[in-house]
């Protein structure tokens, strides 16, 4: 098997990792292989065996050129710094650079510990995984920037959690996995130097065109928040809850990364909260917005030292950066919202239309995601989708009049915005107790289930006849739904 490692962070960030080594597994077994992204990824895996692609990616037999390790990084856990993370049951292969030019980090999750494991076991269940897995195809689908998923792989051996699990392995793909807290970490143990080292590599690595920039590191703080805008306007708009967006799950490459407690919200709640351990609400769907502007004041913190050297009156114009945030949010997120309601450019009215929108979608809990579906069979003529989902058949009928005249001002073919709007509204995402359902079997030892609603939700905008289970939400009355971190 030839992956054509090419290993950057490695060969040049000597200081910024600790070397690491995989476990072996007891008894490797493929669960399943990415073929389209190991092609597109450009791996020559035609010929290999389930067993050669389960031995590789469980840590079991290192490919050629790869050059293992673990990155340090810091973070602020529910707003506590922890000054000593790092990669603590992951480990880096090394990078790959595609047939297109683009570079990626390959990692093994659940490989056994690391010297940033702690009292951690450095492993994964094959639960976590699974759902990784899925959640993180599924948002590339829908369009979300997010890391990817290569293969899971079960290691043959048994997990300690509340009980014992079978274990797995997942292989993680990213564009890097430099974090917020990688700069935390540096800025906090090592000074300036590193965070100047670390802000040259991550801008030459993911953002060449601001090298030549006045001060490139300022550029880099202002092109992260940019990112971090356009993923949480994105998060909002498929009704994502991340869970644990902690300083150390926030990826500089502006990529959804580490799927924990995440969830998807079926009826519209702005305060709604799946994780076990988020018991405050700090991480709850509206608050996501907030937490990524305090997100990235941490950054800016942690960038100073750089920024500094380079212009010390640069440091207002990082504050200034971070102060703009929330109106800058706000701009994406509305340009998003419009998108998703068919809206054309800058009527000046819409704030209002979307703000109003949130409060009656909570009012008479409506389903998020099949509401802007119902709205372009509207277009279409076809009213039954709607009533469907309204608690009465008048129910939001006030704000569908006004959406109404604002899709009339826009004197734009119905149909072809209905098809628009379907284009960027998914039909089929992973409902909570769909995925549960799946993992259940899984764990139980059959995968048929769970592939099923990989290969439903690889394919989210499509309505697609035989499938109309998977786009309805759960049953009302069901428990409160709750997600727990333990991979
Ligand atoms: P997370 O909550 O997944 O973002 O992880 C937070 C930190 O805990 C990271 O430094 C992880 O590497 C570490 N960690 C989580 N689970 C384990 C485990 N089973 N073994 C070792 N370290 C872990
Ligand atoms: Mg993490």
């Amino acid at each position: 098997m030839i992956l054509g490692f090419d290993n950057s962070f490695h060969d040049s960030m000597d200081g910024f990792y600790a070397p690491a080594e995989a476990t072996k597994p007891g008894a490797p077994k493929l669960l399943l292989f990415n073929h389209v992204l190991a092609e597109r990824l450009g791996f020559e895996v035609a010929g290999s065996t389930d067993d050669e692609l389960a031995r590789t990616f469980s840590g079991e037999a290192i490919p050629d050129g790869a050059a293992p390790i673990a990155l340090a990084y810091a973070g602020h856990q529910f707003g506590h710094f922890s000054a000593q993370l790092g990669d603590g049951r992951a480990l880096l292969l090394g990078e790959i650079v595609a047939p297109d030019g683009a570079r990626f980090d390959i990692q093994l999750k659940g490989s056994g510990p690391t010297a940033f494991s702690r009292n951690g076991d450095g492993k994964a269940a094959i639960g976590p995984v699974l759902r990784e897995f899925l959640v993180s195809e599924a948002m590339a689908a829908m369009g979300v920037p997010t890391t990817r998923s290569l293969a899971a792989v079960a290691t043959g051996d048994r997990v300690q959690r509340e009980r014992a699990h079978p274990g797995a392995v997942l292989t993680r793909v990213a564009s890097s996995h430099i974090r917020v807290g990688t700069f935390q970490f540096f800025a906090a143990h090592y000074g300036a130097d590193h965070v100047v080292r670390l802000s040259d590599y991550s801008i030459a690595r993911h953002f060449p065109d601001l090298v030549d920039a006045a001060n490139p590191h300022l550029a880099l703080l202002d092109r992260v928040i940019d990112l971090q805008c356009d993923l949480i306007a994105r998060w909002l708009g498929v009704g994502f809850i991340h869970g644990v967006m902690n300083t150390d799950n926030v990826a500089i490459s502006g990529e959804t990364i580490d799927y924990g407690p995440c969830a998807f919200m079926d009826r519209f709640a702005v305060n709604t909260v799946f994780s076990s351990i988020d018991t405050g609400g700090r991480y709850a769907y509206g608050r996501q917005p907030q937490i990524m502007h305090w997100n990235m004041a941490r950054f800016a913190e942690a960038l100073l030292p750089a920024i500094h050297r380079v212009a010390p009156s640069d440091v207002d114009a990082a504050k200034a950066l971070v102060d703009a945030i929330p109106a800058k949010f706000r701009r994406r997120w509305q340009a998003h919202v419009r998108q998703k309601l068919g809206l054309a450019e800058g009527a000046g009215d819409d704030a209002e239309l979307i703000d109003s929108l949130f409060d009656e979608l909570e009012k008479h809990g409506v389903d998020f995601t099949s509401f802007f579906r119902a709205l372009a069979m509207l277009l279409r003529g076809e009213g039954a989708t709607m009533q469907a989902l309204l608690p009465a058949p008048d129910a939001m009928a006030p704000w569908i009049a006004a959406w109404w005249q604002r899709i009339e001002e826009g004197a734009q073919n119905p149909l072809e915005l209905a098809e628009a709007m379907d284009r960027v509204n998914p039909l089929y995402i992973p409902r909570n107790h769909l995925v549960e359902a799946a993992l259940e079997a899984a764990e139980a030892g059959d995968l048929a289930p769970w592939r099923e609603l990989l290969d439903v939700v690889r394919d989210p905008f499509v309505a697609r006849a035989g499938l109309e289970r998977f786009a309805e939400p759960g049953p009302v009355d069901a428990a409160p739904y709750t997600t727990f971190c333990g991979t």
